[in-house]
């Protein structure tokens, strides 16, 4: 409860960002502070670790570009490696891709086709859950890499565009659901 209270207070509603319509919930003031950073950073790794606080994943991927901000302090909290997974064409080498319908248009995501061994358990990481159709498409890039999708992890759940249904009975952890 502590900790909800330090995120709502540390998020702030844009009215029309990126564009007309949509609310954007930026968590830059959450950055900025190291106390507030360092929790969320804490809260989010649970979701990778045992009752006895020891880690139970192989991997945590991040989606670009938020989403690597709080993954790799989350990878180095589970003491395990971190795997971006990015639009497409930044990736240099060989990539596994994914495409998922945008309310308007398409989005794809890519992850190097090498990044997990077979059978890594990973722990997935963003900052914001809407729709669910990132965090979907990034379990999807996990499964075609040999992986296995463990949990996916946030900041924030905007409950009301149901992206929980999305995500195929993924366990997910919301420090924070509006
Ligand atoms: P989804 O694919 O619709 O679930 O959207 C989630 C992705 O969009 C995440 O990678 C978020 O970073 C981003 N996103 C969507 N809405 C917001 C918002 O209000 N604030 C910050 N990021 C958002």
């Amino acid at each position: 409860p502590e900790l909800a209270a330090t995120i709502d207070s540390l998020i702030r509603d844009v009215p029309d960002f990126p564009k007309p319509g949509v609310v954007f919930k930026d968590i830059s003031l959450l950055l900025d502070d190291h106390a507030a950073f360092t929790a969320v950073v804490q809260a989010l790794a649970d979701a990778g670790r045992d009752d006895s606080g020891a880690t139970v994943v192989d991997k945590v991927v991040g989606m670009e570009a938020r989403g690597f901000i709080l993954a790799a302090p989350v990878a180095l909290a589970l003491g395990v490696g971190f795997v971006p997974v990015r639009k497409p064409g930044k990736l240099p080498r060989a990539t596994y891709a994914v495409s998922y319908a945008l309310e308007y248009g398409e989005e794809t995501l890519e992850m190097h086709a090498d990044a997990l061994a077979p059978g890594e358990r990973v722990l997935l990481v963003d900052d914001v859950l809407a729709t669910g159709g990132t965090a979907a498409a990034t379990a999807e890039l996990v499964t075609k890499g040999g992986g296995t999708a463990h949990a996916l992890s946030v900041l924030l759940e905007l409950s009301f565009l149901d992206g929980r249904a999305a995500l195929d009975g993924l366990p997910l952890t919301a420090l924070r659901t509006i």
